[in-house]
């Protein structure tokens, strides 16, 4: 169910027999010369739309623009300051928890996201509003990533190639793909802007020229398929289980 699809007397049954939602949140920034900058927000939307096909339960609209100063250097990246971020995301996670709601799914697909929505999962747990709890796709099958590339990246790699080129084939540029490999950066490696233990890097442009990392040639659609069809599945029982647990076993312990 969508709820900006649904009018509220069927969404009012809902409320009345579940309790938890999917959040789609994403980003609007530089991908390559090869990628859209809505990937993020796509694949998280693809997800939570998936998930919520297979299990009947509730999707939100998607939160399209996340916190992403590490891209601003290139043309279109929007971003938003890591604290009117978080107060957003707070605040439309307690309305929805006016309506019943008490257990989010933060389907996530921006690394740059992560830590804000967990910082707001543990601030509408910590007063015993809802538990809310970040969800990112490629962190819920990591073997599976790992192995499907040679050349794998944090950022507009062939990881995220693949996904879009099995959601949205229209909007990648094949013709660039050689282009993003051989003027962005391959081997990634934990030394890369390095200095003696000190991360001296702030921004992808200082560690790649075209903002992208991996061997974006190794991606192919059918193996976009097939990682979205796992992590899928991790999402799917996630919410299950999610579903299944008593609240009180989902907040803080008491001091001890
Ligand atoms: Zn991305």
């Amino acid at each position: 169910m969508y709820l900006a699809d649904a009018a509220w007397p069927d969404l009012e049954s809902y409320f009345e027999s579940e309790s938890i939602a999917l959040v789609p949140l994403g980003s609007t920034e530089q991908h390559g010369p090869h990628l859209p900058e809505g990937t993020d927000h796509l694949i998280a939307e693809a997800f939570a739309r998936e998930a919520a096909d297979q299990t009947g339960f509730l999707r939100t609209p998607p939160v399209r623009i996340g916190v992403s100063p590490h891209h601003q250097q290139f043309p279109g990246t929007m971003s938003v300051d890591p604290p009117a971020f978080r107060d957003y995301v707070e605040s439309f996670t307690r309305s929805l928890t006016t309506h019943g709601i008490d257990r989010v799914i933060y389907v996530n697909a921006h690394g740059g996201n992560v830590d804000h929505l967990r910082e707001v999962g543990r601030r509408v747990r910590e007063d015993g509003t809802a538990f809310a709890v970040e969800w990112m796709w490629d962190e819920s099958i990591p073997e599976q990533v790992n192995d499907a590339f040679e050349h794998n990246g944090p950022h507009g790699g062939p990881k995220e190639t693949a996904l879009i080129q099995h959601l949205h084939p229209d909007l990648v540029h094949e013709d660039r793909l050689e282009d993003a490999r051989d003027t962005g950066l391959v081997e990634v490696s934990q030394d890369v802007g390095r200095v003696h233990g000190a991360r001296t890097f702030y921004d992808s442009i200082e560690n790649s020229e075209n903002g992208v990392f991996g061997d974006q040639t190794e991606a192919t659609a059918e193996i976009g398929a097939q990682l979205f069809d796992a992590a899928s599945d991790e999402l799917v029982a996630l919410a299950e289980w999610l579903d299944e647990q008593p609240f009180e076993d989902l907040m803080p312990r008491d001091h001890v």
